[in-house]
């Protein structure tokens, strides 16, 4: 098969580029298992699911515990006063219904913009155009295009971008009318790791060049070497889908140096395990535990040991004073 020129940045075969691609089915197919287990409240992944399937506790309650982490921060940041208007930029965004679920609650962002491999905007915008309830969120001026994988409207956009390609990443947030001077909230969960350090790199530096009142949120994985770490890498590179990224960045320290070296201000980086006891809600773990019989305790705790969330800041503004982790 001929390789996508979006390949040939890193010589990546376009089967990898493809299960990547699928990690996003996984992840959309895991929080409707979690939906409907009474887990979190989204009316809107279900639209985006082909074969539902039942996860198991554990998937179920890390999946919570990333939904949960994702959403306290984004209110957060969505609550704060900024006298201004407020943007969301999600970085490999796949079939993410964050967007519809805040505009359903009214308190979506001003601008919500999302990115990913035009194979995945293709099929979300066309999904997006097919239901009415999705459709109507996007707001009635917005342009849908299939064919180009994209929605661009007044308060959502939707653009397909190899996010290797830095030269294109200015171009299409002047597309999806994005304000560079207007603090933004930066989401990358489970997609930075799949991409080479180089590329990495190069991301998290334009980011915070370009935005300089912002918050970075990444979620994914960390400690490759031990024992848990080498079945978990085995697992993925089995699918086809490396973590490419892990090894120079494999422990908390090394998410937080990543940003402090690539122009961030303050970055703190903590891991799921930590997160989940000091900073979800305890009354929504009280709530949440009760939801199934859950007996893998040790699994569990070494699964959280292993992804982390890196929040980074860029403050121009002085607005994220104890934002989020620091305030803890
Ligand atoms: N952030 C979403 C999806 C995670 S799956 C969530 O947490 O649910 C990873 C996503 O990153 C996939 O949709 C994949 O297509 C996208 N992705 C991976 N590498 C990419 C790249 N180089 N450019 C654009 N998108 C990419």
């Amino acid at each position: 098969m001929a390789m996508a020129p979006s390949d040939s940045l890193t010589g990546r075969g376009s089967s990898s580029t493809a299960a990547v691609q699928a990690t996003n089915d996984d992840a959309t197919a895991s929080k409707l298992s979690c939906v409907k287990k009474g887990y979190m409240k989204d009316d809107y992944v279900h639209l985006f699911v082909r074969r539902p399937v039942r996860r198991s506790p554990i998937i179920n309650r890390g999946y919570f515990a990333r939904w949960a982490t994702l959403r306290k921060l984004l209110l957060e940041f969505l609550s704060i006063d900024s006298g201004c208007a407020k943007q969301v930029l999600s970085l490999g965004a796949g079939f993410d219904t964050t967007f519809f679920q805040l505009k359903e609650e009214g308190a979506a962002p001003d601008l919500y913009v999302e990115l990913d491999f035009k194979e995945v905007t293709s099929k979300k915008a066309s999904l997006i155009d097919h239901w009415s309830q999705l459709r109507d969120k996007v707001g009635p001026e917005a342009s849908i295009s299939t064919a180009r994988g994209e929605v661009i409207g007044k308060h959502y956009s939707l653009c397909p971008v190899d996010l290797r390609d830095i030269q294109k990443l200015d171009d299409v947030i002047r597309l999806a009318g994005l304000d560079p001077s207007l603090p933004t909230f930066i989401i990358a969960e489970c997609v930075l790791i799949y991409l080479d350090p180089d590329s990495i790199n190069a991301i998290v530096d334009w980011a915070a060049k370009t935005f300089s009142s912002a918050i970075f949120f990444l979620y994914e994985q960390i400690l490759p070497d031990d024992a848990f770490g080498e079945q978990m890498m085995k697992n993925l590179e089995s699918r086809g889908c490396p973590l490419l990224g892990i090894h120079a960045t494999p422990t908390l320290k090394a998410k937080e140096n990543l940003f402090i070296d690539h122009g961030w201000q303050r970055v703190v980086a903590w891991d799921m395990q930590k997160v989940y006891s000091e900073f979800i809600e305890a009354q929504e773990r009280r709530r949440i535990e009760r939801l199934e019989l859950f007996d893998e305790f040790e699994e569990w705790h070494m699964m959280q040991e292993h992804y982390c969330v890196t929040q980074a800041i860029n403050d121009a503004k002085g607005i994220f004073q104890g934002f989020g982790f620091l305030k803890e």
